[in-house]
């Protein structure tokens, strides 16, 4: 711009001009609160399991009741004003857009409203799902009337799980305690959160140390006590902050056209992840996603220095020694892990790795290859290439034909389309 016209344009000026585009493009940001709910019609009618609710109060001036919030999720994919998104994570690490939404500001009540139609609209009868967030109060409070019942009313989502984000968590007991020594301690912990199995160590060294959270129930901040492993290993929210970072782009759209921004947005991100699965599917020696078969890679690998000793009679009980390959002579220390290959086609392990993340850790791929057994059977088929291209095997449909945006008129407070 600068360089074309030799003109210098004012930041203020630069927004004013974006948004006049906007206008011209979607109507103005009232607008929307009379095209958007048209638009998500639209697109609900072409897009067969898309959901849509719209919250309006009356205007106390007269005129079109306003919009309060505003609820949609896309298509059949089943599975967090501000906009809550609901993310889901796929077989591959990849982050799957779940559920949006527009609400006046987030406190209990939006985010129980939010939260109640992720579970009808999109998790629907699936049992056990895990919810991973920051410990804002309104959330967790909206889980819990999830969980629990709202006074009278019974429990909507009794099976659901919630965990803590440890990123959060690290940085709001930084700003609590703000104190040198546990600041060093806290670089630790820090670092740990970046990495799943070095957190559950720290969480349990530093376990008497965490006085703001060590009187909070363990699994829902220690990867160790994690029950079942509902976290699949994930510690953060992190998928969601790179989300947010994309739907930073349609930061001052109008409504319409942050829904658009979805929308098209959607379409092509599904469109790479199916075309990116699809050129594996017909790869007969590859059962995984690709996160997960160089997981297998590396683990076959590190299993390679293993010494797996058969102890069991009736059962195949391993004890596996592990070399600590970053020392040397006198000083070396080995870890030995008691791995259990069960006749029901279950395996465990001293370690948990395989009941926190629901793979198979380098001492039960030892142990697999004394027994001749194929440790990919211990691999969650939530991993498996079927799966993953079941995420994003979905059709699309655009809504194209909603055009003709209607606009707010001064005289009268009535929309209208423009001519
Ligand atoms: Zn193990």
């Amino acid at each position: 711009m600068e360089l074309q016209h030799r003109y210098t344009i004012s930041y203020a000026k630069a927004y004013r001009a974006k948004q006049k585009v906007f206008e011209m493009r979607f109507g103005t940001y009232e607008d929307s609160y009379d095209n958007l709910p048209r638009m998500l019609a639209t697109i609900a009618q072409r897009n067969p399991g898309t959901y849509y609710d719209v919250m309006h109060f009356p205007n106390p001036e007269g005129g079109p009741s306003i919009l309060q919030r505003v609820f949609f999720c896309l298509g059949p994919w089943k599975y967090k004003g501000t906009i809550p998104t609901a993310i889901g994570v796929d077989g591959n690490n990849q982050v799957l857009p779940v559920a949006f939404a527009f609400v006046e500001n987030e406190n209990v009540d939006s985010w129980y409203w939010f939260l109640e139609r992720v579970k009808t609209n999109v998790v629907s009868s699936r049992s056990n799902v895990c919810l991973i967030s920051d410990r804002h109060s309104g959330i967790l409070d909206a889980i819990e009337k999830l969980k629990h019942g709202n006074g009278a009313s019974p429990p909507l989502w009794p099976d659901v799980h919630s965990r803590w984000c440890m990123r959060h968590l690290a940085a709001n007991f930084y700003d609590h305690f703000k104190n040198k020594d546990l600041q060093d301690l806290f670089k630790i912990d820090r670092e740990a959160s970046n990495s799943h199995f070095k957190c559950k160590f720290k969480c349990k060294d530093s376990q008497t140390i965490l006085t703001g959270i060590q009187d909070k129930p363990k699994e829902k901040w220690a990867l160790l006590y994690d029950t079942n492993g509902r976290r699949y290993g994930i510690m953060t929210t992190n998928h969601a902050e790179c989300y947010n970072m994309v739907m930073r782009s349609s930061r001052g759209l109008p409504l319409v056209g942050v829904v658009e921004f979805i929308l098209y947005g959607c379409a092509k991100y599904f469109g790479e992840r199916y075309m990116s699965i699809s050129a594996d599917l017909s790869n007969a020696s590859v059962p995984f996603g690709r996160t997960i078969t160089k997981y297998m890679e590396t683990k076959t690998d590190k299993a390679q220095i293993h010494n797996a000793r058969l102890l069991g009679t009736r059962e195949n009980r391993f004890e596996v020694s592990c070399r600590d390959r970053s020392r040397r002579g006198v000083h070396r220390e080995r870890t030995v892990q008691e791995t259990v290959i069960g006749n029901d086609g279950t395996a465990h392990c001293s370690c948990m790795k395989p009941t926190l993340l629901h793979l198979p850790c380098s001492h039960i791929l030892a142990a697999c290859r004394e027994l001749s057994v194929d440790p990919t059977n211990f691999v969650s088929t939530f991993y498996t290439k079927g799966a993953i291209a079941a995420t994003w095997n979905q059709e699309l449909f655009g809504y194209g034909m909603v055009r003709a945006y209607t606009h707010l008129t001064s005289e009268n407070g009535t929309f209208q389309t423009q001519h």
